[in-house]
């Protein structure tokens, strides 16, 4: 088994990665959590997959689970459905000592995280990611939160969890376009701290497949928990994870989250404020054309379609990055090395 340990300020926890981790689950909690009561948020799809199979591991252990389920989707993170969970959640018997089990891709963990990071002020959860994204990012770190008709996850908290048990099995019923989704974020990391996964993934071919999907959750989560560590409520080095979302998000809203996906619309961030960057002098040369072979080789998009400058801005001044007048961009310096340029609100301009 991998751990990796996840030290903030307000918790210290670990991620376990091993296949088939899915099965010792209700012994995990068990050093974790000495009531009865979990409940397990998860969404349709997942439930119709493996609901039945958590909650048996679970009641092994002599707990009592119930689940919740939320229809699955984007659109499910919205308020309506945050209040539907915690009542649903308080109707199953959940008091503030017990436990909750966000269980799915990254939106089961961010709506059940911020669900148990509210409801009752605070209930312990813990993380069971099942898409490649929530494998390596979403399920780490602590944001938790929905999405506001204003944009993407405008209403949240940081809420770290107990623990995150990560089984790669859950990847093999995963469809293909989430797999694409979620190499987006891994060549993020290998962008932004750790060439050497960029080599790996220009290298190997099918890396889904054992082991090297194992090492590479491992090396995205390990520098998930360093960026984490250094800076819990992202006001310093864990902006470095915003590498091309800033246009990225700006863009999933511009097409109101139906043309493409997070992972695809970062990759589109991503090859577009390096086209900027490496233009201005601000980026090594030729890293915008390593980074459009390794999308193009992983089924990414990175031709920007035409957009309207002026609504695009609008939603890129509105996101979280935005502090007062200031726009913190997230730059490469090279592949591997990425940093923080800050920018006025009004030169956005020059970066459209
Ligand atoms: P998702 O949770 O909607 O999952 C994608 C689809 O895969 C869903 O239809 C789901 O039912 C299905 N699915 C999940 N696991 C499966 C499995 N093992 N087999 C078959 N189907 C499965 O979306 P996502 O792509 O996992 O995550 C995207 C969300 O994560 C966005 O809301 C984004 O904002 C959020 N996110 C959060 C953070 C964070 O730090 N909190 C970071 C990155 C992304």
């Amino acid at each position: 088994m991998r751990i990796v340990g996840v030290a903030t300020d307000s918790k210290v926890y670990s991620v376990y990665i091993k296949q088939g981790i899915i099965n010792e689950c209700g012994k995990i909690i068990n050093k974790l959590y000495t009531g009865k009561k979990v409940g397990i948020v998860t969404d349709s799809n997942v439930n119709r997959l493996y609901g039945k199979k958590l909650k048996a591991i679970i009641e092994e252990e002599g707990y009592e689970p119930f689940i919740v389920e939320f229809e699955a989707g984007e659109n499910s993170k919205c308020l309506n459905s945050l209040e539907n969970i915690c009542s649903r959640l308080l109707e199953g018997g959940i008091t503030r000592g017990d436990l909750i089990v966000a269980f799915g891709g990254g939106v089961a963990g961010d709506l059940g995280g911020f669900a148990a990071s509210v409801l009752l002020r605070g209930i312990r959860y813990i993380q069971v990611p099942t898409t490649l994204i929530a494998q390596v990012d979403s399920s780490i770190g602590g944001k938790v939160g929905i999405n506001l008709k204003e944009g993407k996850n405008l209403m949240g908290s940081f809420y770290q969890p107990e623990a995150v048990i990560i089984d790669p099995e859950f990847l093999k019923t995963l469809d293909e376009k989430y797999i694409a989704d979620g190499m987006g974020e891994v060549i993020k990391y290998a962008c932004i701290k750790d060439e050497g996964i960029f080599k790996l993934l220009e290298d190997g071919n099918n890396i889904i497949s054992l082991p090297i999907i194992d090492d590479i959750i491992e090396k995205c989560c390990n520098i998930k928990a360093e960026l984490v560590r250094d800076d819990e409520k992202d006001n310093g080095a864990r902006m470095l994870l915003n590498f091309g979302h800033t246009f990225g998000h700006a863009i999933e809203k511009y097409y109101d989250y139906s043309r493409y996906s997070h992972g695809e619309a970062v990759a589109l961030g991503m090859i577009h404020i390096t086209s900027k960057a490496e233009a201005m002098g601000l980026t090594q040369e030729g890293t915008l054309d390593s980074m459009i072979n390794l999308l193009k080789k992983y089924n990414l998009p990175y031709v920007l379609p035409p957009m309207d400058k002026t609504r695009l801005k609008d939603y890129i001044l509105i996101d979280k990055k935005a502090r007062g007048d200031n726009i913190n961009l997230i730059l490469l310096k090279k592949i591997g090395e990425a940093y923080i340029h800050n920018i006025k609100k009004d030169e956005i301009d020059i970066w459209l």
